[in-house]
């Protein structure tokens, strides 16, 4: 599978639909998932168009990886979330249950979350 730059994420990125922004650099944008799944639920996703972790860890720079995990940790920091904790999720494929084909990090949390998987 290859990117196609029509997902809701590249949309997002382009300005042609809103979202509830918390945090954006040179590398990332933060914004609250439309559908959360947990009290709080923001997504950290790339600026660079990859499908993936995969694709992003295959084809991303030194510097873009570095810069997009210090951007997820600023996030963390802006929501509060250090003390209490968190969960972060990457979906990758369709094993792993990914909706939306652009490189994303779920960052969930506001309440004990329970076992990894149901
Ligand atoms: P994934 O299954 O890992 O691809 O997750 C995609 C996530 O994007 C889901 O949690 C959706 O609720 C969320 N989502 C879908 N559309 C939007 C949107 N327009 N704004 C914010 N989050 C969205």
């Amino acid at each position: 599978m290859s990117y196609n730059s029509d997902n809701i994420f590249a949309k997002i990125l382009k300005g042609e639909i809103p979202c509830q922004k918390i945090f954006e650099n040179d590398y990332a944008l933060a914004f609250h998932d439309k559908f959360p799944k947990a009290p709080v639920h923001a997504l950290v996703i790339t600026k660079g168009y990859y499908l993936n972790f995969h694709d992003f860890s295959q084809k991303a720079s030194s510097e873009e990886i570095v810069a997009f995990n210090k951007a997820i940790k600023s996030v963390i920091q802006q929501l509060g979330l250090e003390e209490k904790g968190y969960r972060l999720i990457s979906n990758c494929g369709e094993y792993g249950g990914q909706e939306v084909p652009h490189y994303h990090v779920h960052i969930c949390s506001g309440k004990p979350l329970g076992p990894l998987l149901l």
